[in-house]
């Protein structure tokens, strides 16, 4: 975010001290005002912009005083100018409460985050028989919205909508296997050897 444009103390004196966009490395730079997001480069950079405001300790105050001032152009909280018109749209119509604007910006942020991964897994896998899914193409790391992953980490996101702990792998009998259903990660084969250990 470029020093003029930075958010303005006169509107966020408290959380703007903690905000991940003035850390050196990110501040000074225009990943928060991509150009118009028309070329692929523009939405590249707007996707990371919003990939470092997901993990921004004050994205939701940074969301919610964005929705409130309404500036024209830029992405604040994760959320670009549609994505607020939109969200300010709905909450004019039905009246929406604070917790209901919050959830709408979380779900709006949820839809940004998934939609890369969604997008990558569909173009690049085949429905096989029984259930299976195989991958077209390389099994290396992909880069998707601005994060390096696995095609097992894509698949484990797209069907559980969050990280996986460890390494992803298929439970199926096929090890190249990427329907979510036949993957587990670290954290689900802990529960199960340990409900095997309890039955
Ligand atoms: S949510 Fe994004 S725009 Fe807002 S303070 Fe954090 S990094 Fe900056
Ligand atoms: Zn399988």
């Amino acid at each position: 975010m470029s020093e003029t444009r930075a958010i303005s103390t006169d509107h966020a004196p408290d959380w703007r001290e903690q905000a991940d966009c003035r850390r050196p490395g990110y501040f000074g730079t225009d990943h928060w005002f991509p150009t118009g997001a028309t070329t692929g480069k523009d939405r590249a950079q707007a996707a990371e912009a919003k990939a470092i405001c997901r993990e921004c300790p004050v994205a939701m105050q940074c969301a919610t005083w964005a929705l409130q001032q309404r500036p024209t152009d830029g992405i604040f909280g994760g959320l670009d100018v549609d994505q607020r018109r939109i969200i300010n749209r709905r909450s004019a119509e039905r009246q929406f409460t604070d917790e209901e604007i919050a959830k709408e910006i979380r779900t709006t942020w949820t839809k940004d985050a998934l939609g890369p991964l969604v997008d990558a897994y569909l173009r690049r896998t085949i429905q096989g028989d029984n259930g299976h899914v195989w991958w077209r193409g390389k099994k290396s790391a992909y880069t998707v919205a601005g994060r390096v992953l696995t095609p097992g980490q894509i698949a484990f996101e797209v069907g559980y909508g969050r990280e996986p702990q460890g390494h992803v792998k298929a439970t199926c009998g096929q090890p190249f296997c990427l329907a979510p259903e036949h993957l587990s990660d670290g954290a689900m084969r802990w529960r199960r050897s340990h409900l095997t250990a309890a039955a």
